[in-house]
């Protein structure tokens, strides 16, 4: 295949009379084909019988969307301006944290996070900032910084965003799910991680007043019927326990939720970070869940993570230490053996877990917002989750076609009830017809 900056070159060179959008959506067209076939330029291009704009535009949209071209409307196919740049990819290196700088705030230093990173990280470079907001204004953000995130700590009090309700999307069926937001930012590298075009701050950050928030007052989630208690979880923004050993925030966490038995708290996780847990021990109403995928797409996708087995492996664990656990297929990716990819998976945690300590299994497919699709590209360049048709929804999001998600929900679902009818299986972000037409 050829390099994208050739294959806009080539573009104007062959279409020199098409005009700057044209050439953008031309080029952007043929960069996408020729990454999904490994094919070139002249290869495409040869095959197009006319130099006309509109003849040209139509041959590649059928060749990219095969299966959705003639199904949904022409405004579907997002296409933006092509530019990649090699200093932009990520740098895959082991999830280690030790940052070489440590930004705080002035309230902070008396709380036990700010000593406790001081004593972990006592030759870091201690800076005092006025606020996050201030330090934003005057260190701008890019790609290239966002790749060294993990060299800068930033430790603050949260002030407002620490309980609410998840932010879920316009138009879907939501589960009334709350966060609590116990950090910002991540060390692992998922291709698909929303994270990379969401983030403003080149660096993790972690709240050093946690327990203020810890309270009934402040702590008050919706019920949803389908699940065994009313749910609030961490995970969001951030690992939910990639900085467990770091921070400590479990003890305070699990100590409230134990107190507390009538909310289930959920740590979401792809990590084994589960010491501190197993010292604590758990209770029913403290679910530890996994993110899992296919292995293959674990490989491709899941950069710098754990492996499936490992993940099970310490569900296990947290079982045996009283606590639930949970699962989420999130995102399912298509590929060419997804079928037996997610088989796999889903037997796997059936003989890792018994079914009656799994409190729920949420299944969502790849999406993303349109905006991400440039960041992916410049940051894994080689990623094959973009080769798919995604298409653009209703609300501004890139997903699959509606009826290779139906298809998707329906397998998914299937197997994981055929291997126990009882575990509570939801969607994640998808809208009542969606819902209804699996069931
Ligand atoms: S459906 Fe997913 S995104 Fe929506 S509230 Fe529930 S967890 Fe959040
Ligand atoms: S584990 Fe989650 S937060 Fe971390 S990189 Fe992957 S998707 Fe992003």
């Amino acid at each position: 295949m050829d390099k994208a900056e050739d294959i806009i070159l080539k573009t104007k060179q062959k279409y020199e009379f098409f005009g700057i959008n044209k050439i953008r959506e031309i080029s952007r067209l043929i960069y996408e084909i020729s990454k999904r076939d490994n094919t070139d330029f002249n290869t495409i291009v040869n095959e197009i019988k006319s130099d006309d704009y509109l003849c040209v535009k139509t041959f590649l949209l059928k060749k990219r969307y095969p299966k959705t071209f003639n199904k949904v409307s022409k405004d579907s196919f997002y296409l933006p301006e092509l530019n990649i740049e090699e200093q932009n990819r990520a740098v895959l290196t082991e999830p280690k944290f030790n940052p070489k700088n440590v930004y705080y705030t002035k309230d902070v230093i008396n709380s036990f996070l700010y000593n406790r990173i001081k004593s972990l990280y006592s030759n870091a470079n201690f800076v005092e900032i006025e606020s996050l907001k201030s330090f934003l204004k005057t260190n701008g953000f890019s790609i290239q910084k966002y790749n060294n995130r993990k060299e800068n700590l930033f430790l603050v009090n949260e002030k407002y965003d620490f309980f609410k309700p998840c932010p879920c999307t316009k138009n879907v069926r939501c589960c009334n799910y709350s966060i609590l937001n116990i950090g910002y930012g991540c060390l692992y590298e998922c291709s698909y991680c929303f994270l990379q075009g969401y983030q403003n701050v080149a660096g993790i950050i972690l709240p050093c007043n946690l327990p203020d928030f810890l309270n009934t007052d402040k702590i008050k989630p919706t019920d949803n019927k389908m699940f065994f208690l009313p749910r609030v979880g961490s995970g969001e923004f951030t690992d939910s326990l990639i900085f467990d050993d770091v921070t400590l925030f479990s003890n305070d966490i699990v100590k409230f939720f134990k107190e507390n038995k009538n909310i289930s708290f959920e740590f979401k996780t792809k990590s084994t970070n589960i010491n501190n847990l197993l010292k604590l021990g758990g209770k029913e109403n403290i679910v530890i869940s996994w993110s899992v995928n296919a292995e293959q797409m674990i490989e491709e996708n899941e950069h710098c993570t754990p492996k499936l087995p490992e993940r099970l492996k310490a569900a296990q664990e947290c079982i045996k230490a009283g606590y639930s656990v949970g699962f989420h297929f999130d995102p399912i990716i298509l590929y060419d053996n997804w079928k037996q990819g997610y088989k796999q998976t889903i037997d796997m945690i059936f003989d890792f877990i018994d079914g009656k300590y799994i409190k729920w299994i949420s299944i969502g497919t790849l999406r993303m917002v349109s905006t991400l699709k440039k960041v992916i590209e410049n940051r894994f360049v080689d990623n094959t989750i973009l080769d798919e048709e995604l298409l653009l929804s209703y609300d501004g999001k890139l997903r699959y076609e509606t009826s290779l998600r139906v298809q998707v929900y329906k397998y998914m679902f299937e197997r994981i009830k055929s291997k126990d009818k009882t575990v509570p299986v939801y969607l994640c972000m998808e809208n009542n017809d969606i819902w209804n037409s699996i069931k």
